[in-house]
């Protein structure tokens, strides 16, 4: 931690933090009483802050050099640009006059873009330079070539702070941090893409992460709350030795494996993180993967069918399946891909209603992607062959004969149809899944009540189809249970040992 004198600190007196990446607290209210308030909140979580003058009205400007003193921690001075994504629109002079008055406060650090030269009122007051280039439009070619530039002088942190519009420009930042080994640096990936670089910084070797108070004016896809960032992902307990585990998926923000697995080792006492990874392009994130030497990932819509030609080696199920959540890395480097779904979606049709694992069982399944696919294999090895309805007819006919089973729409026909295939019905379409959670994939369906319905979709936990089942008097299964069955069956494959059932918990106090 750092050391604190009299409520100031200077970086230097910092270095007690060896390897440790620092959490930085971005704080960006239009009062400094309210960033101090914004600083209390979550002071436990926070190693220093950075106070974002850009976004202080006017009026406060005045009162930049108490700052420090006030906030108890190493304080790291931001003024902005709009065109680096602030909201300073001054002119240029005034801005560096502020900067000179505000950092007779005893600033720790001052983050100064690569064009500006402030050597002076730097050198008087002791403040540490972070040397920052913001590229809001991608992120360029020679990462590391361009943080080595980027520091003026000896002394200077570089900061490269870019935004990845893609899961192919991920490999590069990566590279980045892997050339600069043993180098200070800062380098953030901005965005959803980019928020590994935030959870793995420790592991990545960057000198800190920022995060931001939920709910506060800086909060945007890819920020994380400090608490978040501590609780969930254990940023604390993390080193260079971590070992790190993901979920795959576009969108991804809903899911909810990062919170049983990180759970689960935190109760074990393992040194891992599980992160998820929004990803737009499977054969970039197969390279990312490899790269961060991930034990392992799942995978979840739409990528379960993708991922199959990256396989090296598949468990025997595959195939016939065609659809794999999960890839584990073997000890030589290879991949290998199974599928938890089967067992997860029967687990809880046995726990609750085994009267329906029998080959009598008349059963619908609708939709045809990668849920569907691992649904209808689980059903037919119980000698069940569902009714498959599925929006593109197209997949419900390969799907339907692949397993000898009946196929069709989603429309007037084959709702008639599902009267004779009704015991079950199996919702494994996205429709219906937040943030779009009003939708009914089957607004046409009237219950009878006699129906079990189990809809796949777990966010929310009460889907528009689910209540409408529950009002018909059906028995309704949320997918939550599928969740969590499949997912300790990977969790198994990741570390191997069963998932502590504390983890399952959502009431436990590790994840607040
Ligand atoms: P996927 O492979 O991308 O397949 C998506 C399916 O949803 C396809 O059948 C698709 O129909 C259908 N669909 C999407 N949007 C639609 C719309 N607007 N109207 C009608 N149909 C639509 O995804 P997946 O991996 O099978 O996942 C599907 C859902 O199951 C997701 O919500 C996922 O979270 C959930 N799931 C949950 C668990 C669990 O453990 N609880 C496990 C697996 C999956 P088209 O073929 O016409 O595009």
């Amino acid at each position: 931690m750092f050391t604190v004198s009299e409520g100031i600190c200077s970086a230097r007196e910092s270095v007690v933090m060896e390897e440790k990446c620092r959490i930085c607290l971005s704080l960006t209210a239009a009062t400094l009483e309210e960033d101090l308030r914004l600083l209390e909140s979550r002071r436990e979580f926070v190693d220093l802050v950075e106070l974002r003058a850009d976004f202080l009205d006017a009026a406060e400007l005045a009162y930049l050099p108490s700052f420090p003193k006030r906030a108890g921690l190493p304080v790291i001075l931001a003024i902005r640009r709009k065109p680096d994504g602030g909201r300073w629109h001054g002119a240029e002079g005034k801005r560096r006059d502020l900067l000179g008055r505000a950092l007779s406060g005893r600033y720790a650090y001052v983050d100064l873009e690569e064009d500006l030269a402030l050597t002076e009122a730097v050198k008087r007051n002791a403040a540490r330079v972070i040397r920052s280039l913001h590229d809001l439009s991608g992120v360029p070619n020679g990462l590391a070539e361009r943080l080595r530039s980027l520091a003026h002088k000896t002394g200077e942190i570089p900061k490269l702070a870019v935004t990845p519009g893609s899961t192919k420009d991920l490999p590069a930042l990566v590279d980045a941090y892997q050339q600069l080994e043993g180098q200070e640096k800062i380098l953030i990936g901005m965005g959803e893409f980019g928020l590994f670089s935030r959870i793995m910084a420790t592991k990545l070797g960057s000198y800190l992460t920022y995060c931001s108070v939920a709910g506060s004016e800086q909060e945007a896809p890819g920020h994380l709350d400090p608490r978040t960032l501590v609780r969930l992902y254990r940023f604390r307990k993390q080193d260079r030795e971590t070992f790190a585990c993901g979920v795959i998926g576009n969108p991804i923000a809903h899911s909810r494996s990062p919170e049983f697995h990180n759970r689960g080792y935190e109760t074990l006492g393992l040194n891992g993180v599980y992160i998820p990874f929004l990803v737009d392009d499977v054969p970039a994130f197969f390279r990312l993967a490899r790269m961060l030497e991930l034990r392992g990932f799942s995978v979840t819509m739409p990528h379960k069918r993708a991922v199959l030609p990256h396989l090296d080696e598949r468990d025997g199920t595959l195939a016939r399946i065609g659809a794999c959540n999960t890839v584990v890395r073997r000890p030589s480097g290879g991949w290998y891909g199974t599928n938890t779904d089967v067992q997860g979606f029967l687990a809880p049709l046995r726990a609750r209603v085994p009267r329906l694992m029998s080959p009598e069982t008349r059963a619908t399944v609708i939709g045809a992607g990668g849920g569907a696919r691992s649904v209808v294999y689980a059903l037919s090895s119980l000698g069940i062959r569902p009714l498959i309805l599925n929006r593109t007819v197209e997949k419900a006919h390969l799907l339907g004969e692949a397993f000898q089973c009946e196929w069709g729409g989603v429309d007037s026909d084959g709702i008639a149809r599902m009267q004779n295939h009704a015991d079950l019905i199996v919702q494994a379409t996205g429709v219906g899944m937040e943030p779009d959670a009003g939708a009914d994939p089957l607004p046409e369906y009237r219950f009878s009540g006699s129906e079990v319905v189990y809809d796949l979709v777990y966010k929310p936990l009460m889907t528009v189809f689910l209540k409408r089942a529950r009002e018909a008097g059906c028995r309704i299964v949320s997918g939550l249970a599928m969740l969590y069955s499949q997912g300790a069956a990977q969790f198994k494959h990741y570390t191997g040992f069963e998932l502590p059932p504390e983890a399952l918990d959502s009431q436990n106090p590790i994840v607040k």
